[in-house]
């Protein structure tokens, strides 16, 4: 049976419209699009007839495409919000649209597509069957989706010949097209800033590293600082570069940038969907390792290692309350997942006994503990290299990937000379079932604030 509407959802950036718009000009047949968010500020009434309209006119183009973008403006569960003023108006619309569908014979040759960055708040009268009961996810590009944008994107800019797009492809993973786009636009602007006739490979590396780390900002620390925070960022690296399996250390700076003091940039060399345990207790070691090499070089620790902690502290829950990866919990999911999980399966929002969260408290403990041991003993043991890598970084305050490898006297780990073979019709991946990278997210900013 040919669906009445499908729900398109996925974070934003990810060309929910513009896949709406490539079915309707794949079927060559009009394409009707509005956005819900236009519908809050209208008057009452205004936006049910509007609605009206439009089905009316889409009947009689048949066969058309629908598209309401940002459903959620107005599909939200109703009730939530607490505003009263404008809550009638999108009722109204949101009726207006759930009778149109309703009335569907099935015959019209009219399909609603919908799209949404936050599922988990639509009201569950517009999921029920007839309704938007096909949901599909539009996720960020993998790999080899981003090659593709990337191509598409730089046709009509000049590429010098050291432009390599698939080691870009490789190097962002979880940008999306907008990202990628935003890329490639800051690339030009500093090229021409620069004077360049051509996009050089240098003009992309300055633009990822002022999107991924912000732009640099002046301030001046003292040397003592400055120290400190070149011993506290080797030691994140120095980890990055000795826990087996983890993501090889991209770039080391003790240049402040928005809040932060110094940042590791680590990145995988392929696109991860699934992460091992041993992985990410490499990541909770690497996340301690600014405080183990303060602890290890100054005998105490400072205040800026809070967003450290949480990220340790994040990763450790998530192993323990949602990926069965204790064995004191056990295969049972404690947490709540992402959003998208719970749409799909709803009911799994895990309340869970005060005991069994005590118990997973006791455990994120544990794991932390054992992470940060660990760290500090690696550093204990790797003393000179760490040593060698601080100073070079004191010396020269970014280090690149083989700079800094040298100066920690580790062999920098193989690039993979050619990305994964696309597949086809990957530039929409499906994937159910990803360990969500917000979890992962590499990039560390190391924040030093009095209290
Ligand atoms: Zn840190």
């Amino acid at each position: 049976m040919i669906p009445k509407g499908v729900l398109l959802y996925g974070p934003p950036g990810t060309g929910k419209t513009m896949l709406a718009r490539a079915v309707a000009g794949e079927a060559d047949v009009p394409f009707f699009s509005i956005s819900a968010s236009e519908f809050v500020e209208m008057i009452v009434g205004v936006g049910a007839s509007r609605v009206r309209d439009l089905f009316e006119q889409a009947k009689k183009d048949a066969p058309a495409i629908i598209f309401i973008d940002e459903l959620d403006a107005i599909g939200r569960v109703r009730g939530a919000g607490g505003f009263s003023g404008g809550n009638d108006e999108r009722e109204q619309t949101l009726n207006q649209i759930l009778t149109e569908m309703d009335g569907f014979a099935g015959t019209e040759g009219v399909i609603v597509i919908a799209a949404t960055n936050r599922p988990e708040v639509l009201d569950p009268a517009l999921l029920r069957p007839g309704r938007f009961d096909r949901r599909v996810t539009v996720a960020p590009p993998d790999q080899a989706g981003r090659l593709k944008i990337l191509k598409v994107h730089t046709r009509s800019v000049p590429l010098a010949d050291d432009v390599n797009l698939a080691t870009i492809a490789s190097t962002t993973p979880g940008m999306v097209g907008a990202d990628l786009r935003n890329l490639i636009n800051e690339a030009a602007l500093g090229a021409a800033r620069r004077g360049h006739i051509e996009v050089t490979r240098e003009d992309f590396t300055d633009a990822l590293e002022k999107i991924v780390l912000g732009a640099a900002r002046r301030i001046v620390l003292s040397a003592e600082d400055r120290r400190r925070t070149a011993y506290h960022e080797s030691g994140h690296a120095l980890l990055g570069m000795l826990e087996p399996g983890a993501d090889p250390v991209r770039k080391v700076s003790i240049i402040p940038r928005g809040q932060a003091l110094g940042v590791t940039f680590q990145s995988p060399e392929a696109d991860r969907y699934g992460y091992g345990q041993s992985y990410l207790r490499g990541r909770i070691v690497g996340a301690l390792g600014g405080q183990a090499a303060e602890e290890l070089i100054y005998g105490e620790i400072t205040t800026g290692a809070e967003s450290d902690l949480e990220q340790a502290t994040r990763i450790a829950r998530q192993m323990v309350g949602r990926w069965g990866m204790s064995e004191k919990i056990g295969r049972v999911s404690v947490l709540p997942g992402p959003a998208d999980q719970r749409l799909l399966f709803p009911g799994m929002d895990g309340a869970s006994s005060e005991h069994t969260r005590e118990l997973v408290d006791q455990e994120v403990k544990r794991i932390t503990d054992e992470c940060y041991t660990r760290a500090l003993k690696t550093l204990r043991v790797h003393r000179e290299q760490l040593d060698s890598l601080a100073g070079a970084l004191l010396e020269h305050e970014t280090l690149d990937e083989p700079d800094a490898y040298q100066a920690a006297g580790i062999p920098q780990p193989q690039r993979a000379e050619q990305p994964p073979i696309p597949t086809a019709g990957a530039a929409v991946p499906s994937l159910p079932h990803i360990a969500e990278p917000d979890s992962v997210n590499s990039a560390r900013s190391d924040q030093r604030h009095g209290l």
